[in-house]
């Protein structure tokens, strides 16, 4: 090893860069975003042998490793089952704080879906509390087709 930097204190510098980036979200994801942004139907995968429908929608089905999936429309309403009231504002968050994040579990499916409450106090958010989705009027086929979830009417 050269001996040319001995002594020499470390030079840190500080820069940003960007990496733009374009990846295809996949046969599973692409049908689920498409129909949410074209249609505003939100669409689970449904497995025949375990009588069971996932959303978010998944290739196979996660229980017997099935591919026999069917898609199943949704109502776009469910039931509070986690949140969260995130006060700090951080840099990923998609919107001013306070935020209120829960985990809703949409009508006759298995699993939960993240996404961000509104219409709502933090302090009046319950468990079981029933909520509906609030289609964006500019949709991009992403989750925030679904601006947010609030309180069923
Ligand atoms: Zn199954």
């Amino acid at each position: 090893m050269s001996n040319v930097f001995k002594g020499v204190e470390p030079l840190v510098v500080k820069s940003k860069i960007s990496v733009p980036y374009h990846w295809w979200a996949g046969e599973t994801a692409s049908a689920f975003f498409i129909k949410l942004r074209d249609e505003q139907k939100i669409s689970g995968t449904w497995c025949a042998a375990c009588k069971k429908l996932f959303l978010p929608p998944r290739k196979t089905c996660p229980l017997c490793f099935s591919a026999q999936i069917e898609w199943k429309t949704v109502q776009p309403v469910g039931t509070v089952t986690a949140f969260t009231v995130v006060r700090r504002q951080l840099a990923a968050m998609p919107r001013k704080a306070p935020v209120i994040y829960a985990m809703i579990k949409i009508d006759g499916t298995e699993t939960g879906l993240l996404h961000i409450l509104d219409e709502v106090k933090p302090g009046d958010v319950k468990i079981g509390m029933r909520v509906e989705a609030k289609f964006a009027e500019v949709r991009k086929a992403t989750i925030f087709d679904i601006e947010y979830f609030r309180p069923a009417r």
